[in-house]
């Protein structure tokens, strides 16, 4: 083999730069390595690696049709990784291997320590497969990275609006199909696979679905968590069986067709906060070492109750929409956008526990776990992060409920002992009801709660 493509968090075969690029030089392999052990240092849940060997075992078929071997190699951790891939390309006489950039710290170091240990060999490395605009792009005036969103979406927009941003077709055709032969996966998880299909058509079908049917009403919609009103996309972005461009693509073609510019696209903003959180994890990369944004708030005095951190991990808080989100959580693997950030200020503002251990364990159960992404949404909750909540906006958990689950249908869903109280009382039963349907009573005052978690941000002052 002369090309060998490496593919790591980019599982799909359409606008996969280093594979079409790598294609047309003729003569490739495709690489998938395994790195169970790192994962789990990352905290990666079943779900998210179970989804994984789904999406390679689904690649491999795609590319022996097309003529393409592939091979997966599992070893413990990135740093296994020069030596394992020196060998590989020994044994097969590789000259150039081509892979996708990608931002992340351990990632950036994982593909750094490669490309040292293989600098006989020719690199291709390639930007703009999980980015939509890559982060060192993306400046202000001076040349420094934003970290307040809309002056950031703002100079992201008219980048995108520069240029045409099409998909890479699928890379060209090696010749007669192969065989396919199975890869022997010994890490793999079970997962929710009737609601995260293994496969990067299905991703694709489901995003040109939402693109005809609910985009345009994304913006009334997507608070809802009854409402199938977001793409629930998210777990097929983070693996890369789906490419930030196809869905860009799909918002133009959309909005063309429905006179509408896609610059105002809504969804299209979500994107861009995808590229925030990931741009602001390749500027500061102390983001990546635990550490907060606004450094004061390290001096907080976190409350370590083991006790109230498991009601909250369990779905046992006696707050039914914190509870039934948490539920959701542990039984599907996802959760929706408004119930994490109800879910993530509950435990950082009125549990008061440190948002290190939340976020830890979203991503533990998240199927579509992505460091920036859920640390980004960690640290906003917590008004950690730059450009976060203000600390003093606590969300009330049954203000919350009463406005986006107003039935109280989502709640039934998930908390079914509940499910015969009325619209009125299934938000905040009361100790009869609460007793009689055998539900916890609130582990918390909210009121109170509230008020000490604002005391001792604003404590920080003297501090800062
Ligand atoms: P849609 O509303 O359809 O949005 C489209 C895509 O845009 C998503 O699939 C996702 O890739 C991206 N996106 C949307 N909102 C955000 C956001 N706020 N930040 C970054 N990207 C966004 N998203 C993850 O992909 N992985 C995570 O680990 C993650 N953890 C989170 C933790 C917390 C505490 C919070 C508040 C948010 C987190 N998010 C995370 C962001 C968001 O909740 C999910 O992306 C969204 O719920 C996924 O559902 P969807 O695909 O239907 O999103």
């Amino acid at each position: 083999i002369k090309h060998l493509v490496w593919l790591r968090n980019d599982l799909r075969w359409l606008d996969n730069p280093a594979l079409y690029y790598a294609a047309l030089e003729g003569n490739i392999r495709v690489l998938v390595t395994a790195t169970p052990t790192q994962w789990k240092k990352h905290h990666e849940s079943k779900a998210k690696i179970g989804l994984r060997a789904g999406l390679i075992r689904r690649l491999f078929a795609k590319l022996a049709d097309s003529g393409i071997s592939a091979e997966l190699i599992t070893v413990d951790t990135f740093d296994d990784l020069p030596d394992a891939l020196e060998r590989y390309c020994l044994s097969h006489g590789v000259e150039h291997i081509w892979f996708n950039q990608d931002i992340p710290i351990d990632e950036q170091q994982r593909d750094q320590g490669v490309s040292q240990q293989l600098r006989g060999k020719g690199i291709e490395s390639h930007p703009q497969s999980v980015d939509l605009i890559v982060p060192n792009a993306v400046l202000s005036q001076q040349g420094t990275p934003f970290k307040v969103f809309t002056p950031f979406f703002k100079r992201w927009l008219s980048l995108l609006s520069m240029q045409d941003w099409q998909p890479l077709p699928e890379p060209a055709p090696q010749g007669e199909a192969l065989d396919f032969i199975e890869p022997e996966i010994h890490w793999e998880q079970t997962y929710r696979d009737d609601l995260w299909i293994p496969d990067q058509e299905i991703a694709k079908q489901k995003l040109w679905h939402f693109c005809h049917t609910k985009e345009a009403d994304y913006q009334a919609k997507r608070d809802y968590p009854m409402e199938p009103g977001t793409s629930t996309l998210s777990p097929y972005l983070a693996l890369g069986a789906l490419g930030p461009r196809e869905c860009l693509f799909a918002i133009q073609y959309v909005c063309e067709q429905t006179d509408r510019r896609w610059q105002d696209s809504i969804w299209l903003k979500e994107l861009a906060w995808r590229d925030f959180y990931r741009q602001l994890m390749g500027h500061f990369s102390f983001l990546a070492m635990g550490k907060p944004f606004k450094n004061e708030t390290d001096f907080i005095r976190w409350n370590q109750d083991e006790a109230l951190f498991e009601a909250w991990t369990q779905g046992n808080t006696g707050f039914p929409i914190v509870d039934a989100a948490m539920r959701q959580l542990n039984q599907t693997g996802w959760m929706h956008n408004r119930l994490r950030m109800v879910s993530a200020s509950f435990l950082s503002k009125l549990i008061f526990a440190d948002w290190r251990k939340g976020e830890a364990y979203f991503m533990s159960k998240l199927v579509d776990g992505e460091f920036s992404a859920n640390n980004g949404g960690w640290q906003w909750s917590a008004s950690t992060g730059c450009d976060a909540a203000p600390y003093f906006r606590v969300f009330n958990p049954t203000r919350q409920s009463e406005t986006y689950d107003a039935n109280g249908d989502f709640i039934r869903r998930f908390v079914p002992e509940l499910k015969t109280l009325d619209a009125k009382s299934i938000h905040n039963p009361s100790p009869t009801q609460r007793i009689e349907c055998g539900y916890p009573s609130p582990i918390l005052d909210y009121k109170a709660a509230r008020l000490a978690a604002i005391q001792a941000f604003a404590d920080l002052k003297e501090i800062k």
